[in-house]
């Protein structure tokens, strides 16, 4: 069981590599830890505050809980005062939605359903653990490797332990991806990361994001009347099954809401889905748009620090 190591120098023990890639919280490196050689993820978090602290504390003691082959796994965590650092099982893949616009991937109903089968036992197990995820979006699904199709769950930082006891509310997530309850300020629960779900395997699907407006408002405009339609043309090409097990999951009432068991359950992932090709020019349209975004974001983070350490330095 993985203990917060401090006044360690986790430099002393691992060699860092190359940046992974970069979250609203962290940035990842690829490491190797020198005493084996294993080739693992570390994830660095500034932690100013205390509460930054405790927000990382809470990450480390979510992801001890959550031992299963559709979840990242935890292998190290060490905090020198100013930053905490994570040690993660590498997953060399990629995003999901990277690996599945490349011109040698072929997207199918059944390639979206091995997928979708995936996600759900990984939540289904989080949920069993009594946690909810509470930032399931593509950008947390990543593929084991390059050229397979087994996908993992990663980002616990938004993660939080469910206890029906407490009124549990939060105000984060994106604006795309979260559920009514969510805009709402309402109370959260299970139901609310099957939300997210619903709104994945839309976008997989088609390319489309099914409640995106001009602004974040917009957007959550949309959510909160659970505004949306398959009125679009690249849906005439995707069968009933797979349409109905979206509607179970992007109903504005939570209740109502397939649980991750009853969606393994649903027709769509446990009978043979349909094998003819869908379309990716949208799926890759929105996913270069992403990372334009992305782009643009992290140059106003980088001219934000810039500006002020010109500040500091004055
Ligand atoms: P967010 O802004 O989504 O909350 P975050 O700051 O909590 O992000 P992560 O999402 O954990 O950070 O990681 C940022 C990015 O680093 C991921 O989108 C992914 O591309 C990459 N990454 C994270 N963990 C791993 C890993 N174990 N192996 C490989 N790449 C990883």
């Amino acid at each position: 069981n993985v203990s917060i190591q401090r006044g360690v120098d986790m430099k002393e023990l691992y060699d860092l590599q190359s940046e992974l890639g970069r979250g609203k919280f962290g940035t990842v490196y690829r490491c190797r830890e020198k005493s084996s050689g294993l080739q693992l993820a570390a994830k660095f978090v500034a932690t100013p505050k205390r509460e930054d602290r405790r927000n990382v504390e809470r990450e480390i003691e979510i992801m001890r809980l959550l031992q299963h082959p559709r979840l990242i796994q935890l292998y190290d965590a060490y905090d020198n005062g100013k930053a905490m650092c994570v040690v993660l099982e590498l997953i060399e893949g990629g995003e999901l939605f990277e690996r599945v616009i490349c011109d040698d991937f072929i997207l199918t109903e059944k390639s979206c359903t091995v997928f979708m089968r995936q996600i759900c036992e990984g939540i289904e197990f989080i949920h069993k653990q009594n946690i909810l995820h509470l930032d399931m979006k593509p950008e947390n699904i990543l593929c084991l490797t390059r050229t397979g199709n087994r996908i993992k769950i990663i980002d616990f930082g938004l993660a939080r332990k469910y206890d029906p006891q407490k009124k549990l509310q939060v105000l984060f997530g994106t604006p795309e991806f979260v559920a009514p309850e969510i805009v709402n300020f309402d109370q959260i629960s299970f139901e609310t990361d099957m939300w997210s779900v619903g709104v994945i395997c839309y976008v997989l699907l088609s390319g489309l994001s099914p409640f995106m407006g001009a602004t974040d408002i917009e957007t959550m405009a949309n959510v909160t009347i659970a505004k949306y339609d398959f009125d679009d043309e690249v849906f005439n090409e995707i069968s009933e099954d797979a349409k109905d097990f979206i509607q179970k999951l992007l109903l504005k009432d939570k209740e109502a809401r397939l649980n991750a068991n009853q969606c393994l359950k649903h027709k769509w992932l446990s009978e043979k889905a349909v094998n003819t090709t869908l379309s990716k020019v949208k799926l890759k349209r929105y996913v270069i748009k992403k990372r334009w975004i992305k782009a643009v974001n992290t140059i106003i983070a980088l001219r934000r620090m810039g500006a002020k350490l010109d500040f500091d330095s004055v």
